[in-house]
């Protein structure tokens, strides 16, 4: 991975950064962001071309178009920047420490940049898990003075019923171990919505599904190879069942939600559940950038 000012070498002009993201965008030819039509027109004025088929063959349009820098009065000079410093930030970055370290704009715009980037940090292609497979779920947020109130970064422990749990929002989550992430906010902790998850998110042919010793992961018996540890008694690790992944995937989000960004609403969690799977999905060989310009 290269350094900050590598890279702002690599793209010293807003020119070069259109060129790449017209590249990473459009990596079989440029299309009509509107139509998808391969016939298009470059223009004269640069960055530009039309559609030979939308409105008549009068459509314009820009590199940006569509994108989450469409409409911004930031360059993609520090929109790149920007994205760059969120993909090295293990634990997440700030949008007030995003606004220092670009030294422009107002903390209003550095947040917004932040948000869609978290958009972009989509992973394109959707593969259910397979092999040894750890699910859970736990509560993420809430109010900052439960901070102390117990549990890795803030987060209460799971299943300590309703008191306490005010502003506090329920995420499921499936680890495949050597593999990736996936993991989602929900409405509640029911069989129903369990269940649903794992269907979505679980391969039929899965090796092992271990999971804590919660109820509501019984009606996995039967179905899928399931295993469960007994954290209540004491049991943490036995051969291949444990949760190893997924607690210590938990505890580095919680402790970037916290640590980082204090509070989260619900409306937004999704957004960092996607930056922090990203991170993690990517954490081995993924060019992030590239990917997150490509996404945009
Ligand atoms: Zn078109």
């Amino acid at each position: 991975m290269m350094t900050l000012t590598q890279l702002m070498e690599r793209f010293p002009t807003e020119d070069s950064c259109r060129e790449y993201l017209v590249e990473k965008r459009w990596s079989k030819g440029v299309r009509c962001p509107r139509c998808g039509n391969e016939r298009v027109c470059r223009l004269t004025r640069p960055w530009n071309w039309v559609c030979t088929k939308c409105s008549k063959g009068v459509y314009r349009f820009s590199p940006l178009v569509g994108t989450i820098f469409e409409n911004t009065n930031v360059g993609l000079r520090t929109w790149f920047q920007v994205i760059y410093l969120m993909c090295q930030s293990k634990k997440g970055i700030s949008a007030l420490q995003v606004q220092r370290m670009i030294g422009a704009g107002s903390y209003r715009t550095a947040w917004y940049m932040c948000h869609r980037i978290r958009a972009a940090m989509q992973s394109p292609e959707f593969k259910k898990l397979a092999g040894f497979v750890e699910v859970d779920e736990t509560y993420v947020g809430g109010k900052a003075h439960n901070r102390h109130g117990g549990g890795v970064g803030g987060g209460l422990k799971k299943h300590q019923g309703g008191r306490g749990m005010a502003g506090k929002v329920a995420v499921v989550g499936a680890i495949a171990r050597k593999g990736n992430v996936i993991c989602k906010v929900i409405e509640n902790t029911s069989n129903a919505t369990l269940d649903a998850f794992v269907r979505q998110a679980v391969s039929e042919k899965v090796k092992l599904v271990a999971t804590d010793e919660h109820a509501g992961y019984r009606f996995l018996d039967g179905r899928l190879p399931h295993e469960v540890v007994n954290h209540s008694h004491g049991e943490y690790v036995r051969g291949n069942v444990h949760t190893a992944n997924i607690d210590s995937f938990w505890s580095g989000l919680k402790r970037g939600v916290i640590g980082t960004f204090h509070k989260v609403s619900k409306k937004y969690l999704p957004l960092y559940l996607n930056e922090f799977s990203f991170r993690y999905n990517n954490r081995k060989d993924g060019d992030m950038f590239a990917l997150v310009v490509a996404g945009s």
